[in-house]
């Protein structure tokens, strides 16, 4: 199938393919994403308008190669958005990883004194984008849209610099773990 989620092996193209049974993210919501994505591409193609499949154009489920989020329901949450460092030794991807203890930050003690958690961040060191990032601890499932939001955007860490937490919130973790970075590229 293509990106359009248009089944190409099927000739007339008239079969599309979305949520589970395409094996390309197996969740809720990208299921949803990927009817939205395919419910667009048959209308543009219906209607003689272009379809634009290019990679994060209106037309192609984009964000199912490279920026799926997950959250696994457990106390504590584990959560990821993007690549993670098991799938990037599985595939032979060069990243740089970056962690951090969610605890020694003052935001987790105010949400819950005794906070617990870690966070890990990848970035590929060219160009320098955020690729991947994984938070496990209480209450982060609220933090992974900033995370998937930097994946899809592709967001340059320089750039992310001018992001900036409030005090006093866990979100405070995302500065951290890039001055964590800047300091082991020191
Ligand atoms: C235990 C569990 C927990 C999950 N938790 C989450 C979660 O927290 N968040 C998340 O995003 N995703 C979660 N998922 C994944 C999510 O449920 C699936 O990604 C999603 O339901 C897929 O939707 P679907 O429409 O492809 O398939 P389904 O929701 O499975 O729907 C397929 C439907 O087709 C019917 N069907 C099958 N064969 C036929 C047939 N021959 N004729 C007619 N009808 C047929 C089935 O009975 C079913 O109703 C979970 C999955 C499991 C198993």
């Amino acid at each position: 199938m293509d990106d359009t989620c248009r089944v190409i092996e099927v000739a007339e193209g008239w079969l599309y393919a979305v949520r589970d049974v395409n094996h390309r993210a197996l969740m809720t919501h990208q299921g949803k994403y990927q009817a939205r994505i395919a419910g667009a591409a048959i209308a543009a193609r219906a209607s003689g308008k272009p379809v634009d499949d290019t990679r994060w154009g209106a037309h192609a489920a984009s964000a199912d190669h490279t920026a799926v989020p997950q959250v696994v329901f457990t106390v504590p949450e584990a959560v990821s958005a993007g690549l993670t460092t098991h799938e990037a030794a599985r595939t032979g991807r060069r990243v740089d990883v970056v962690d951090y203890d969610l605890a020694r930050l003052a935001g987790a003690q105010q949400y819950t004194p005794g906070y617990k958690g870690r966070a890990r961040m990848l970035i590929d060191p060219d160009p320098g984008t955020v690729v991947g990032v994984t938070f496990v601890g209480p209450g982060v499932a609220e933090l992974l849209h900033s995370a998937t939001i930097a994946v899809a955007g592709e967001v340059p860490v320089e750039r992310l610099w001018h992001a900036v937490p409030a005090f006093p919130t866990i979100s405070e973790v995302w500065l951290r773990l890039l001055e964590t970075y800047r300091d082991m590229n020191r």
